[in-house]
């Protein structure tokens, strides 16, 4: 077979800098959800970077040439230096959008926010139904709070974006979510179907969909567009496990996005310390610049030379970049494999059965993130 990755031109993305730096301020959260994105192992308190730190990192981002700051957690509010990063973050011209769960950002805290410098405003709606809102998220009157907020942002001229992480508990509810998202002057709403990482992976059979679910969601998702395309944005991608071709997850490793968790390690994905073997820089003891173009993790998967096939000689090896090294991990055990989820991994089909069989099944209890462990299975 032709070798179409050494007939490649040489390219070197990573002397590119990365378009945004994800800072996840704290792992702290007053919600609880079960899909939660954060690792099982939470950082607590204690083990938060200082606010000059932060400061130091977004100095060092802008001069890298990062254009974004994702101020998110856990729930980033729950930091009180936060008016004092944004307004870093303003200072050195870089857009800021905060990822909250809303439940506790007052108006007044946003008008602050706003006086710093916040540009966009990104809140996470667990559902459309007040007590599946409080049951999927851990915690009481829930949804008025973030109707409350999503309304002073928009008041504050801020522009909004719903994000609705879908699963089996609310996927059928998903034109609600566009009705909502349309009456709050929402401009974009991201259709977020759980991706099985941290607490979703321990929740997986509690969340999976059916195909059925999936289908009518993707009808709802067209008929949307066609009618309010011009009013709402609304981003869908099918569900890992039921797709064709894998996501390109953090668009290839090492490329676009840089994040740094809550204790000060860098990471080319928020669930890169699953993958066995890697370390990751301390941003107190390394500046970004090196860790971006130097450091081992983010060498380890960036580019195309550490591909197998069917990847090494797909034509969609750039498009998609082999889908997402740490589902290739968690599921099969080992990072460099096609993630499974791409329908020309050949256990694609064992994992398409696992998630139909699951799906069928009678949902278990939740899990809920808590700041305790909770050993993987
Ligand atoms: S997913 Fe839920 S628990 Fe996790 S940070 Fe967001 S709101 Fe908090
Ligand atoms: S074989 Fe690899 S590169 Fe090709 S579509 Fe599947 S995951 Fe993507």
């Amino acid at each position: 077979m032709t070798d179409l990755v050494a007939s490649a031109p040489a390219r070197e993305p990573w002397r590119e800098p990365p378009l945004g730096l994800l800072a996840e301020l704290t792992h702290r959260c007053p919600l609880a959800c079960p899909y939660c994105s954060n690792p099982l192992e939470l950082v607590a308190r204690d083990r938060e970077l200082p606010t000059e730190v932060w400061l130091r990192v977004l100095r060092q981002a802008a001069e890298l040439g990062v254009l974004q700051v994702h101020l998110s957690g856990g729930e980033p509010t729950l930091r009180t230096d936060l008016e004092t990063i944004v307004a870093e973050a303003r200072a050195l011209e870089l857009y800021t959008n905060l990822i909250t769960a809303g439940v506790g950002l007052s108006a007044r805290r946003l008008e602050a926010l706003v006086a710093a410098g916040l540009d966009h405003v990104q809140l996470s709606v667990q559902d459309v139904d007040p007590e599946g809102c409080d049951r999927i998220g851990g915690f009481k009157g829930s949804l008025p709070r973030k109707l409350e907020l999503a309304r002073a942002v928009r008041a504050a001229g801020l522009p909004l974006t719903i994000n609705a992480v879908v699963h089996r508990h609310n996927l059928d509810r998903l034109e609600r979510f566009v009705e909502l998202a349309l009456e709050l002057g929402a401009d974009r709403l991201e259709v977020a179907n759980v991706q099985y990482y941290g607490w979703a992976w321990v929740n997986r059979a509690a969340l999976m969909p059916t195909r059925a679910q999936l289908d009518h969601a993707v009808a709802v998702v067209e008929r949307a567009r066609a009618t309010w395309g011009d009013r709402l944005a609304i981003d869908f991608v099918v569900p890992d496990y039921y797709a064709k071709h894998p996501k390109p997850c953090v668009s290839g490793w090492g490329r676009a996005v840089i994040v740094v968790s809550p204790d000060g390690r860098v990471l080319p994905c928020h669930a890169a310390h699953t993958i066995p073997g890697l370390t990751f820089a301390d941003v107190r003891e390394r500046p970004l610049r090196w860790i971006w173009q130097e450091s081992p993790a983010f060498q380890r998967f960036r580019g195309l030379e550490w591909m197998r096939e069917p990847c090494r000689s797909c034509p969609r090896r750039e498009i998609d970049f082999g889908g997402c090294r740490c589902q290739a991990m968690a599921l099969l055990g080992d990072p460099e494999a096609t993630d499974p989820a791409c329908s020309l991994s050949p256990e694609h089909g064992r994992i398409l059965a696992l998630a139909e069989q699951e799906a069928a099944a009678p949902p278990p209890p939740f899990r809920y993130r808590r700041l305790e462990p909770v050993a993987a299975e």
